[in-house]
């Protein structure tokens, strides 16, 4: 029976003729059957996938991907398919056109095998705000996967797909991954086109890679990145395929604030700080560095994700595509009303009227003003700690993955839970997850590292060489 356990043993095995990508299709297509009820899959594209398996087989291995099954999250476009963003107000609508990443990925010989379940929109931490339900994390079934991208955190670490796509707005990726157990990488703001990727709060959003290995992670971000005409803040330089392996020591920087948030599980603060103990074992040069702003990132990101939610939200009316209600308008307002009303969950109404309110007139300088000014202050801080540092080493969440329904009534406690990812997407910097710790309760969590956007490489080097040992 086949076991995947990365693009490059999947290649060899495929090139030997131990392997046909239609007999790993259908491995895939029987494990989404018989794990149902994790709830990833939105929609499995089977009969397609096969297809497109037959065509490949038919073939020379010649793309980076070739046969390389992939889910995308719902959020992302896949021309011809359809793409809710796991609300309502989208149930029934089809992309016109591919984003830019699902493009490249064709390109290069990927089955996209699906859609993933995510929080409606992006927005949520557990995946319980998506329309559809939650998703069931694969270690534990009464726990929740983690949000937003919990579909596609779920499913690599269920096997029901090679590598997955998500998107990250405030943790979207890496959360998930370290509630699942597998590694989950968001790239520096622009590094991967936004084109087709349903936009939340856009100067946040990035497209990205979740997967079993760095290696993995590497090869799919290497082809998704770079320059974009559909996507003005798309960077201009490429990310060339470059070597993971490398024996550099490091300098590291860890913030000792976060490291004993009050918020934070006794024992991921333990074993943090266990891990900085061996990083230092290991030849790199670990210090603390204190970071005064802890408190202002959350309230920070809220202010700026909502008010651009509220405006970027606004396109769904149900007057050109979407939901549209069946209840009688008798003006235009009330056309209007009906199809958000219905069509919109709790948690993507909360936002868009908290983000109009922070927007408007006699508010916008107390809310939203003053949030930009922290932005900006947090981005120069980031850049003074990257000018002694290649790295930083944090937490991703205070907590492991908590029970379905023992967050989702309190979003304020929801959004504390956000502390330790949010500040990559505020500066902009490239950050990543990784499976390597265990708590007593048996559940994996992570370690996040962030380097700064230049340094993009090394982040990947560093990730792999602690993911060797
Ligand atoms: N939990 C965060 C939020 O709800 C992150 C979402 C995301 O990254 N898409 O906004």
């Amino acid at each position: 029976m086949f076991s995947f356990s990365s693009i490059e043993q999947y290649h060899a095995l495929l090139r030997t003729g131990n392997l046909t990508c239609v007999q790993a299709v259908q491995h895939y297509l029987s494990a989404i059957e018989q794990n149902k009820h994790l709830n990833c899959y939105l929609e499995v594209f089977a009969a397609e996938a096969l297809q497109r398996a037959s065509e490949l087989d038919a073939q020379e291995i010649r793309g980076k991907l070739h046969g390389v099954v992939i889910g995308i999250k719902d959020n992302i476009c896949y021309k011809g398919h359809k793409a809710s963003a796991s609300s309502k107000i989208l149930q029934n609508y089809t992309s016109l056109y591919s984003a830019t990443a699902v493009e490249r990925l064709v390109n290069e010989g990927a089955i996209i095998i699906g859609r993933l379940n995510c929080d409606e929109f992006g927005m949520g931490s557990s995946n319980e705000n998506s329309a559809f339900g939650p998703v069931l994390n694969p270690n534990d079934t009464s726990r929740v996967a983690g949000g937003s991208s919990g579909g596609s955190a779920a499913a690599v670490k269920a096997g029901l797909c090679m590598v997955s796509l998500g998107s990250d707005t405030g943790g979207s990726v890496r959360l998930p991954a370290d509630f699942c157990g597998v590694v989950g990488y968001k790239p520096g703001y622009g590094r991967v086109s936004r084109h087709g990727l349903m936009a939340y709060g856009s100067s946040f959003d990035q497209i990205g890679v979740l997967a079993n290995s760095v290696e993995d992670t590497a090869t799919v971000l290497e082809i998704i990145s770079g320059p974009d005409e559909f996507d003005s803040t798309a960077i201009q330089s490429t990310l060339e395929e470059f070597d993971l392996k490398s024996t550099k020591k490091y300098r590291v920087a860890y913030f000792p604030e976060w490291m004993n948030h009050s918020s934070i599980d006794p024992e991921i603060s333990e074993q943090l700080k266990q891990y900085i103990q061996l990083l230092k074992d290991n030849g790199h040069d670990v210090q603390p560095v204190s970071f005064t702003l802890t408190d202002f990132i959350v309230p920070t990101y809220y202010i700026l994700t909502t008010a651009e939610a509220s405006s970027n939200l606004s396109r769904y009316d149900g007057a050109r595509f979407g939901y549209r209600s069946a209840k009688p308008s008798e003006n235009l307002y009330s056309f209007y009303q009906h199809n958000r009303t219905e069509g919109f969950g709790k948690e993507v109404k909360r936002r868009i009227m908290l983000g109009t309110f922070v927007l408007s007139t006699g508010y916008y300088d107390a809310y939203f003003t003053k949030a930009q000014q922290v932005r900006q202050q947090l981005k120069q801080q980031t850049e003074l700690i990257f000018n002694d540092f290649d790295l930083i080493i944090a937490p991703n969440s205070p907590t492991i993955a908590y029970k379905l329904g023992e967050k989702d009534k309190d979003p304020l406690a929801m959004y504390m839970g956000d502390i330790f990812t949010v500040f990559a997407n505020l500066t902009g910097v490239p950050a990543i997850s990784l499976p390597v710790f265990k708590h007593s309760s048996n559940l994996p969590f992570g370690l996040q590292i962030l380097s700064s956007s230049h340094n993009e490489v090394h982040l990947l080097r560093f990730s792999h060489q602690l993911m060797q040992q």
